[in-house]
C-alpha cells in the first residue's frame, strides 16, 4: 500500500512502542552504574585511555513521554529503570564507587553516559550533577571530559554551573544531531527537536567554551546504501558550516529492542558496510575534525558495521589507524582495496534505487504479517562470533 506521511509517521510509533512494551522486565542495582569500560582515545594527538561510564539511569524523556516511542534506533531503554526516578543519593554512590576502583594516573579522558540527556533535570536532578562535576573535578589526572544531551536540554544556566565546576579541562558535549535531512530525522527516525535548536546549542557552548561533538548517522532505516552515504556527508558538511567542533561518524549498529532490531530480523536491514564507512570518510576528512564510532553503547550493540570475514579485520584496523593518526591515506588504502569476496556486493547495495517511502510502506506491510515477539527473541546465534568482535563492537578494549 501508498501511505501518506502522517500515517507512515504514526504506524512507525506504533510498531516501535509495541517493540518496547516487549522488553522484558530485569532487576538491576540502582546504586551501581550499569557498566563501565576503559578504551583507547586521543588527547592532543596522542592515543591515550579513556574511562567511559554508563550511570544506571531514568532513561531518556524522550522514549518514555514520546507517543512515537522516541527515537527508531536506540536501544538504551532496556538498560535504565525505564521512568522509576534515580535519586540524586544513587547516582552519587554509583559514580563515587566506579571512580574509587580506576587508577586514573594514565587515564586522562572520561566520559560519563546516562542513556539519555546529561542536562535533562527529569533524568539527572541538579544535586546529582553538581556532586558529579565535584568529583570529577577533585581528580587532577583527568583532561578531558564528555558528557551527552539532546540539545535544548543545553541552557546557560546550565553551563555556568558546569563551567564554574570543573575547572581547566577540556569539556565536550555530544548531541545526536544524527542527519540533517528533516525528513529522514523525523520519519525515519524520530529524533523530535528542530535543527534551530541543534544551532543554538552550538551557540551556547561557544559562548562557554565547552566543546560541541555530534553524532552524525551512517544508514538510519529505511535508506539504502549510497542514499545513506550522500546524507552522512551532507550531514556533516551541514554540521561544521554550523560551527560543530567534532564529529562522530556513527555506523548504525542493532542494539535489540529497536527499530532496527526488528528490520534485521526480518532479514530488511544490514548495518552499513565498511566500504561505505571509508567512502563517507574521504569525503568529509578535510572538512574538520571527523571521529569514526558506533560501538559504545549499553546495553552493547548485537551487530556492528562489518564486511566479510576476508577484509574486516584490515577495514577495521583501518579505521582503528584512522582515529589514531588522522591519516586519510589510511582510509584510501582500506577503500581502494578489492575483496573478491564482498567489495561487489557492496557496489551492488550502491544500485538500491527504492525510495524510503516505498521501503516504509513495505515494512508497514510485512509487520502486519510476522511476529513481532518471535522475531525479536532473535539471539543473534547466526552471527559469527569472529564477525561480531571484528565488526567492532569490543575491537577497541583494551
Ligand atoms: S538516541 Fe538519545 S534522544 Fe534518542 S531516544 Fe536514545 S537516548 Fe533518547
Amino acid at each position: 500500500m501508498v501511505y501518506k506521511d502522517e500515517e507512515r509517521k504514526r504506524k512507525l510509533g506504533k510498531i516501535l512502542q509495541k517493540i518496547h512494551h516487549l522488553i522484558p522486565p530485569v532487576d538491576m542495582d540502582t546504586y551501581a552504574v550499569g557498566d563501565y569500560e576503559i578504551r583507547k582515545g586521543f588527547l592532543d594527538g596522542n592515543e591515550i585511555k579513556r574511562l567511559i561510564v554508563y550511570l544506571r539511569s531514568t532513561g531518556c524523556q524522550w522514549m518514555l513521554d514520546d507517543e512515537n516511542g522516541g527515537c527508531a534506533m536506540c536501544g538504551h531503554l532496556a538498560g535504565t529503570t525505564r521512568g522509576r526516578k534515580i535519586t540524586a543519593e544513587e547516582y552519587e554512590k554509583q559514580f563515587q564507587t566506579i571512580i574509587a576502583q580506576i587508577d586514573f594516573s594514565d587515564i586522562p579522558m572520561i566520559c560519563v553516559y546516562n542513556a539519555g540527556s546529561f542536562f535533562n533535570d527529569n533524568e539527572i536532578s541538579p544535586e546529582a550533577r553538581k556532586s558529579i562535576y565535584d568529583m570529577i573535578n577533585s581528580i587532577p589526572q583527568i583532561k578531558h571530559v564528555i558528557f551527552e544531551s539532546r540539545p535544548e536540554y543545553i541552557t546557560e544556566d546550565k553551563l555556568q554551573v558546569l563551567t564554574k565546576s570543573i575547572l581547566g579541562r577540556r569539556i565536550e558535549i555530544g548531541m545526536g544531531l544524527e542527519s540533517s535531512d528533516e525528513y529522514i530525522r523525523q520519519m525515519c527516525l524520530n529524533k523530535g527537536f528542530k535543527l534551530i535548536e541543534f544551532q543554538n546549542a552550538i551557540k551556547l557552548l561557544k559562548k562557554y567554551d565547552v566543546k560541541s561533538l555530534s553524532y552524525v548517522l551512517l544508514k538510519p532505516p529505511f535508506l539504502g546504501e549510497s542514499v545513506a552515504i550522500d546524507d552522512s556527508v551532507n550531514t556533516i558538511t551541514w554540521a561544521f558550516e554550523q560551527g560543530i567542533d567534532v564529529i562522530s561518524l556513527e555506523p548504525i549498529s542493532v542494539q535489540k529492542n529497536t527499530l532496527i532490531h526488528l528490520l534485521y530480523s526480518m532479514g530488511d536491514y544490514r548495518p552499513p558496510w565498511i566500504w561505505s564507512v571509508l567512502k563517507v570518510m574521504v569525503q568529509v576528512h578535510d572538512m574538520g575534525l571527523v571521529r569514526i564510532g558506533g560501538f559504545e553503547f549499553f546495553p552493547p550493540p548485537e551487530v556492528c558495521t562489518h564486511n566479510c570475514s576476508v577484509c574486516n579485520e584490515v577495514c577495521i584496523n583501518a579505521i582503528e589507524d584512522y582515529n589514531a593518526t588522522n591519516d586519510i591515506k589510511v582510509i584510501h588504502d582500506a577503500l581502494d582495496m578489492d575483496c573478491i569476496n564482498c567489495k561487489h556486493k557492496w557496489l551492488n547495495e550502491l544500485k538500491d534505487t527504492v525510495s524510503i517511502q516505498e521501503k516504509i510502506d513495505s515494512f508497514i506491510d510485512k509487520v502486519d504479517t510476522v511476529d513481532i515477539e518471535l522475531l525479536l527473541r532473535n539471539d543473534f546465534r547466526n552471527y559469527p562470533n569472529k564477525l561480531l568482535r571484528m565488526g567492532g563492537c569490543g575491537i577497541y578494549n583494551l
